[in-house]
């Protein structure tokens, strides 16, 4: 089968042949209909996150349909459409058991520790492959694996709650979800803080309250908009020291920020004037759960969460074609998401 992998770190991605993987009792084989291109894939194959074994075939936002099933996998049938969820986990360990499976001890994560979806067929545990209603494209199955998924989870980490105030930072694919989600929360004013006009724009047409953090201080900003008191919850979605800082301080009274994105960067906070005093929480988000996919595929298939044609561009699979997809996403200026549709005539 084509598959496209990363063979040498800090060099682009290869078109490969190599065989259709064989699946053992509990697993299925998947015909992969769509893939997301990721910014943790331009991570991985630049080497700032770290791969031990190489090669391997990218691609954590998977979807499409089962094209066999192993014996002891009762609730799949083949033909079935299915998305995926990327991490793999024991099912025995105490994380595993207390339903916080992202912290298994032996986790593994797809596209990264063991073949992803960049490829025309996929083996995952049955465990993790989750039935995709029609109603939802490929596509959105495809990408809500990721970006939606993590978003969903840093607002139930966050406790968000109806009626409650939030202030998303940064308005990318995570932001693109948070907003809407937000909304199925019943949320009050969402600010949406970003620096690009095209996507302050977007967001205001979302109706979220769009603050243009080039025209001001976020934080003056969204304490106006709120006669000084804050906002409830704030999600950090860019990954930088400074706006996480910013996030903190928009809180109102018992505010909580959640931390998603990823930054080297040290963070500073006077605990007593800026935390304490007000009971504030600072959480940190790291992927999302299982047991979180299914509320989340439902409001994709009531039109809660919806990713319109504009905000989607297909590749091949296709090694010069994803390379570039990947290239591009470094210095990405909109919230356009690339998904890998590999086509079945070749
Ligand atoms: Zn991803
Ligand atoms: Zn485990």
């Amino acid at each position: 089968m084509r598959a496209v992998r990363l063979v040498d770190v800090g060099k682009p991605l290869a078109q490969a042949d190599i065989p259709v993987p064989e699946i053992g009792s509990s697993d299925v084989l998947i015909r992969v209909a769509a893939a997301g291109i990721c910014h943790s894939d331009a991570h991985y194959s630049a080497g700032i996150s770290q791969i031990d074994s190489l090669p391997v075939t990218l691609g954590h936002e998977t979807a499409g349909r089962v094209e066999k099933v192993g014996a002891q996998v009762a609730n799949l049938a083949a033909g079935d459409r299915v998305c995926v969820h990327y991490l793999v986990t024991c099912g025995r360990c105490d994380f595993c058991k207390r339903g916080q499976e992202q912290f298994c001890r032996q986790v593994q994560m797809i596209g990264k520790h063991r073949d992803g979806g960049y490829a025309e067929f996929i083996k995952v545990p049955g465990a993790n492959a989750f039935p995709l209603p029609d109603e939802i494209p490929f596509e959105a199955g495809a990408i809500m694996m990721c970006s939606s998924a993590t978003a969903f989870h840093a607002l139930n980490k966050a406790r968000f709650k109806a009626g409650e105030s939030i202030a998303i930072f940064g308005f990318g694919g995570l932001g693109f979800s948070a907003l809407q989600l937000a909304r199925v929360f019943d949320s009050g004013d969402v600010y949406v803080v970003e620096i690009n006009p095209a996507k302050l724009a977007s967001a205001a047409t979302m109706g979220a309250i769009a603050i243009d953090a080039r025209a001001a201080d976020p934080v003056e900003q969204i304490k106006d908009a709120t006669a000084g008191r804050g906002v409830d919850v704030a999600l950090e979605l860019i990954g930088c020291a400074k706006t996480m800082r910013q996030a903190v301080l928009c809180l109102a009274p018992l505010g909580r920020a959640a931390l998603v994105g990823l930054t080297a960067e040290s963070m500073s906070i006077f605990p007593y004037a800026e935390l304490i005093n007000k009971e504030a929480e600072i959480i940190g988000i790291s992927d999302h759960l299982a047991t979180e996919l299914p509320a989340l595929i439902e409001f994709a298939c009531s039109g809660k969460l919806r990713f319109p044609p504009e905000t989607l561009r297909v590749v091949e699979l296709d090694a010069a074609e994803i390379n570039a997809a990947l290239d591009a996403l470094q210095d990405s200026i909109d919230h356009v998401r690339t998904v890998i549709v590999p086509s079945s005539d070749k």
